[in-house]
């Protein structure tokens, strides 16, 4: 993933004509932790992990990133995570730096006690460089709220009451209003502005997807409300298809109780794998990076692709959905709904007030919006496809803030806003 990260900034730093030493600033991560994290075992024994923060950028405010619980996790994968969260956080123009980390395990191993201890124990290694104006996690793959409640917890024995040094905390522990469903608003407001320029409409869209979990239960939802046909959901575990549609919402249920779609008994049960080239109008990726590839990318039959995971599409997939004039709307750009909401209960902290739910939907709507157009607006003015405009817009900006902090003139990056 890592390799694919400096893929792409290298194709939009091109287009900005970025010598090299800017672009070994704008890579290089300002500081990569490496933690062990011992903890007790139900059994009696210990577990063994590590833990990784990897911290981007803060030029443009804290730094800020989810934490990830999956044995995938490394600090390969978490640089490059961080790297994208830095350009995202500036394609969106939220004042904020980019971040990500997690632990490497595998959580359905785990009873809440452990990961609640594990949790605890990796908070008490990272707490020095964690916290509300420096560094500011939030929940991604296999973590969620209640989670984000315990790190609160923990970082606030050691510095006092710190509701900002988390995003994506309980309502009920200072969380936000429309956090849990952002990412998969967000989503459905970037396909929202791709459907118009397609001259498609929701009404009987075709939608796949792969994952169902925060990300992609949401955004399935919304959809559906929007008049969309759910026609397959694939996870970890199995997939559902439903040619008239799935019943989103018995879904989500049957989700939550059973912690995968397969079994539903709203549709036909397939392979996992098959969603990611099933016949639909709109895939939308929401679960692992490089899941689409040189090997199964010819066979996707989706005209718009939008990437509500992060780093689903690999360089050589990418090219050949250029190829195919297949849209494909950047994570940096598709799955900027959470954290900009991050941002948003952020705020909330820090103001110790709470905005109503119509406004934090009608600021995200505007965010995303304003950012669709902007990335748009690049890719035609530079003719480049839509991840190189959203790179070259989120690079432009923090290589400006970068450099507004020294005697350098910015005035080569003007145009990029
Ligand atoms: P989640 O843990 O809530 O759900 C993950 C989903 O992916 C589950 O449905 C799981 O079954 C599925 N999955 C896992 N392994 C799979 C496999 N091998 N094949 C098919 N499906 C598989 O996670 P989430 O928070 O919904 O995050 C999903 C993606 O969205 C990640 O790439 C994450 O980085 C990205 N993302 C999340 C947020 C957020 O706010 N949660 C924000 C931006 C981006």
């Amino acid at each position: 993933m890592l390799e694919e990260s400096k893929y792409y900034f290298n194709k939009a730093a091109d287009v900005l004509n970025l010598p090299v030493l800017g672009r070994k600033i704008l890579t290089t991560p300002f500081r990569m932790v490496k933690v062990e994290i011992v903890s007790d075992a139900d059994n009696g024994q210990f577990h063994h992990h590590l833990g990784f923060r990897v911290q981007h950028d803060n030029s443009r405010g804290p730094m800020k990133g989810g934490l990830r619980y999956h044995p995938s996790v490394d600090a390969d994968e978490a640089e490059a995570l961080a790297s994208l969260m830095t350009w995202k956080t500036a394609v969106v123009n939220i004042p904020y730096g980019g971040a990500k980390g997690g632990i490497n395990c595998d959580p359905e191993q785990l009873s809440e006690k452990e990961l609640h201890d594990i949790t605890r124990t990796f908070v008490g290694h990272i707490k020095e460089v964690i916290g509300p104006n420096l560094d500011i996690p939030a929940p991604d793959m296999n973590t969620n709220s209640k989670i984000m409640g315990w790190i609160m917890d923990e970082y606030s024995k050691h510095y006092g009451f710190s509701p900002g040094v988390v995003t994506g905390k309980p309502l009920h522990l200072f969380g936000s209003d429309g956090r849990e469903e952002a990412t998969g608003r967000g989503v459905t407001i970037a396909l929202e502005h791709a459907l118009k320029d397609k001259d498609m409409s929701w009404e009987g869209l075709r939608v796949a997807f792969q994952g169902f979990g925060n990300v992609g239960s949401h955004a399935a939802k919304l959809m559906a409300q929007n008049g969309a046909k759910i026609v397959a959901v694939g996870d970890h575990k199995g997939g559902v298809s439903n040619p008239e549609g799935l019943d989103i919402p018995a879904l989500m249920k049957y989700v939550k109780e059973n912690r995968t779609v397969e079994g539903f008994d709203g549709g036909d049960a397939f392979k996992s794998d098959e969603v990611l080239t099933w016949d639909c109008d709109v895939l939308v990726p929401a679960a692992l990076g490089g899941v689409l590839t040189k090997e199964n990318a010819n066979d996707v039959a989706a005209k718009i692709i939008v990437e509500a995971a992060n780093g689903p599409t690999t360089p050589e997939a990418d090219e050949i959905f250029h190829k195919k004039d297949v849209l494909v709307i950047p994570d940096i750009l598709a799955n900027a709904g959470g954290v900009t909401v991050s941002y948003f209960e952020w705020a909330q902290n820090i103001q110790q007030f709470r905005w109503e739910l119509d406004r934090i939907n009608d600021e995200l709507y505007k965010t995303i919006s304003r950012a669709y157009m902007s990335v748009a607006k690049t890719a035609k003015s530079n003719n480049v496809d839509f991840r190189t405009a959203a790179f070259v817009l989120g690079i432009g900006r923090v290589a400006k803030a970068t450099m507004a902090r020294t005697h350098v003139s910015t005035s080569r990056f003007d145009e990029f806003g």
